[in-house]
């Protein structure tokens, strides 16, 4: 008996890309996680932003420039729609008024998506929500391997007095022990710190840091190498704020940073991540407002895009 085939993203032969319903890669926007292997879900709260907001619209933007999107991976092979089921659960509707209530709504969600199965991908938003999306993933998998990319360390205590803000996210989320701390990276750091030691709490708990100069210049591939060694096979999780990539590739964001990683980089880190086990991805702190010509939510799309290329079970060609 023959399975019915996966969906498909929209061919741009059934319908010019910039016609249809604009969901992520035109792929059928599912109302349940049921039977899917994977999800792109959108989280429009950028209320945690310290800097330039904008962010909430971000899922919108990025499914509007993911319209250019084919199916097929011509650099790595990944055929993702050949072996997996996957779809646009659309957005979380967060309380746009209310970051504390807006938590466990965006964690009661994912704790759904990940109950049935389903490794969910994030169109963000601004970084607050990759605290709620960890509860939700470590309350399933355990504490998990992050690979965290950013020009910002995201581990403040506080920010202006408050514990749940888009500088904090990775602070909390030590503190209430949902990562494997030997096992995270800190991709792309740099930029001007409130204290000389801004990085050392990280690396006191255990994360590896590399500062964006560190790797001027130089591939990543080496670097993940040793990410995918120490990963092993415990869950990871991979956290990719925009801004860790230059802000002349990706400017239309809410706290630009000089000096950044390129767009080789970044997608040496993605593709790196294959043969890890991927329990789910976000793409966070793209800023539509300062993104006039739409490149940094199309760059959002593709990396987007080459995370699902990197989840377990993708077939290559
Ligand atoms: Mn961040
Ligand atoms: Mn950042």
């Amino acid at each position: 008996m023959n399975t019915p085939p996966n969906n498909q993203p929209l061919s741009g032969n059934a319908m010019p890309r910039f016609g249809g319903i604009a969901t992520m890669m035109r792929l059928p926007l599912a109302d349940s996680p049921a039977g899917l292997d994977a999800a792109f879900i959108g989280v429009p709260l950028d209320t945690g932003t310290s800097n330039r907001a904008g962010a909430r619209f971000g899922p919108r933007q990025i499914r509007a420039e993911s319209a250019l999107i084919r199916p097929y991976n011509m650099a790595t092979g990944a055929a993702p729609f050949d072996s997996l089921q996957v779809a646009d659960l659309g957005d979380v509707p967060i309380n746009t008024y209310s970051i504390e209530k807006s938590m466990p709504i965006i964690t009661g969600f994912y704790a759904r998506v990940l109950a049935a199965g389903c490794r969910p991908l994030t169109l963000g938003g601004d970084h607050t929500i990759a605290l709620p999306i960890l509860r939700a993933i470590a309350a399933r998998h355990g504490p998990v391997a992050l690979v965290h990319v950013d020009a910002h360390a995201d581990v403040n205590d506080e920010m202006f007095g408050e514990r749940i803000a888009n500088g904090t996210p990775f602070r909390r989320a030590v503190e209430e022990k949902l990562l494997q701390c030997d096992k995270v990276w800190q991709i792309g750091l740099r930029g001007t710190g409130y204290a000389a030691d801004d990085f050392d709490w990280p690396r006191r708990q255990g994360f590896t840091v590399v500062q964006a100069h560190e790797v001027w210049y130089r591939s990543l591939a080496p670097l993940m190498d040793e990410v995918r060694e120490r990963v092993g096979s415990a869950p990871c999780y991979l956290s990719f704020d925009i801004d860790g990539i230059d802000p002349a590739f990706a400017g239309g964001t809410g706290t630009p940073e000089v000096g950044g990683l390129t767009v080789p980089q970044a997608l040496e880190i993605v593709r790196g991540c294959r043969g890890v086990n991927l329990v789910g991805a976000d793409l966070v702190e793209v800023a539509p407002p300062y993104d006039p010509s739409g490149n940094t939510a199309l760059l959002g799309a593709n990396l987007l895009y080459e995370m699902l290329c990197v989840l377990p079970g993708v077939a290559l060609r």
